[in-house]
């Protein structure tokens, strides 16, 4: 989906196919049957406009000199994104190593349901120090998300690829967080990169879907998974996310900037502890974010009160006006969501404190809103705690 788009009518924007299936001849659909996924045939295999952002993506994620090995497939959320690719790539017995921390629905998915289908998961910290003894020879895959939430930890892409090769195991990243042009995973040697696209690349809060990019080879075995478990995307949300993706060069540098101000400027708050932003010296991971995120830090700025309560967050919460009370992130309105009660809900003090913050920690998703719009929301909040 782009300028170039041509179908006669001299649009400049792209139409939306709305058909589930299309008309062929006798030779497309025995070609289609011998496995050729360019021809329209029926939605679920494959759909025009989504096949148009799925090209988009493509070209925004592909290591440039090696774009024609890599493929796109465009899913119905996140979710469905992550649960289609480990059920294609794994098999009952099969083993993964996974950073922790990481997004909850994720944490769910490998802790209690993917056991039930005899893939088990060894989470190892998202430094991968010491992650080569979680490794057995039934690992088959390593997954790691960066920057990973709530907190901003960032794992080290070249220290990730490097051990999944050494072991022969397939590479995976969830980069919801920090999505093109903040990082090029797929340049260091991931085999998978994927993205919640419900975020930053839809980026107006108006629709569910999931993007994977990886090695053709891979996405094949992914592509066919998917027929048949049937997250598809539906074209309508395919073309919101067509047209996300033409602005989120200019969205994330204004996120960019936003966010670094509001952090630096909340880490001088009386009231707050401390403040999880990559962007900021104080950060554990910023010299490795520094090199490895040339495009910028992303818009997630989590914090931890001084007072370690949901009560105090609450208060806080209260307070807030220009920024609302939701779960997510990548919109144009800027967030407040609190991990206990949101991504990280049902985890017990000690796992949230593995997970490196408190029972006072709330998360903003940065928007489009002006940042000094932003510090007096927040200082007048912080003003009545
Ligand atoms: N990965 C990360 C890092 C997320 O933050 C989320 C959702 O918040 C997901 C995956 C799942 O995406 P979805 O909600 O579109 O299924």
């Amino acid at each position: 989906m782009n300028s170039k788009h041509r179908d006669g009518h001299r649009d400049i924007t792209p139409p939306i196919h709305l058909s589930s299936t299309h008309e062929v001849t006798w030779q497309e659909a025995q070609r289609v049957a011998e496995g050729d996924e360019a021809i329209p045939f029926y939605q679920r295999y494959g759909n025009p406009t989504v096949r148009a952002v799925e090209d988009q993506l493509l070209s925004l994620c592909a290591p440039p000199d090696d774009a024609e090995n890599y493929a796109a497939l465009l899913t119905s959320s996140g979710m469905a994104a992550i649960s289609t690719a480990l059920l294609a790539l794994l098999r009952s017995g099969d083993e993964i190593v996974a950073t922790d921390p990481i997004y909850g629905g994720t944490s769910k998915l490998m802790r209690e349901m993917l056991p039930r289908w005899g893939i088990t998961t060894r989470f190892v910290p998202c430094d991968l120090r010491d992650a080569e003894g979680s490794i057995t020879p039934q690992t088959k895959l390593l997954w790691v998300e960066s920057p990973a939430n709530p907190i901003n930890r960032i794992v080290p892409f070249d220290v990730a690829v490097a051990l999944a090769k050494r072991h022969n195991l397939i590479s995976c990243v969830d980069a919801t967080f920090a999505p093109p042009p903040l990082q090029s995973p797929l340049s260091y040697g991931f085999d998978l990169e994927m993205h919640a696209a419900t975020k930053y690349i839809g980026g107006h809060s108006d629709l569910l879907a999931g993007a994977l990019v990886g090695r053709r080879d891979l996405m094949s075995r992914i592509r066919a998974t998917h027929r048949s478990l049937g997250a598809t995307l539906d074209p309508h949300a395919a073309w919101l996310l067509g047209r996300g993706l033409l602005t989120l060069g200019v969205r994330m540098r204004q996120i960019n900037e936003s966010a670094g101000r509001v952090a630096a400027w909340l880490q001088a708050q009386p009231g707050i502890e401390r403040v999880h932003y990559a962007g900021l010296e104080s950060h554990p991971d910023a010299a490795l974010a520094r090199s490895q995120m040339p495009g910028g830090f992303g818009g997630i700025v989590a914090f931890d009160l001084k007072e370690r309560s949901s009560q105090a967050a609450e208060r806080l919460v209260a307070g807030l006006r220009l920024i609302r009370h939701a779960p997510s992130l990548g919109g144009t309105e800027s967030l407040v969501s609190y991990p206990p009660l949101s991504s990280h809900s049902g985890q017990s003090d000690a796992q949230l404190a593995a997970a490196g913050f408190t029972r006072g920690t709330l998360r903003l998703a940065i928007g489009l809103d002006a940042a000094q719009d932003l510090e007096k929301d927040l200082e007048s909040a912080l003003r009545h705690l």
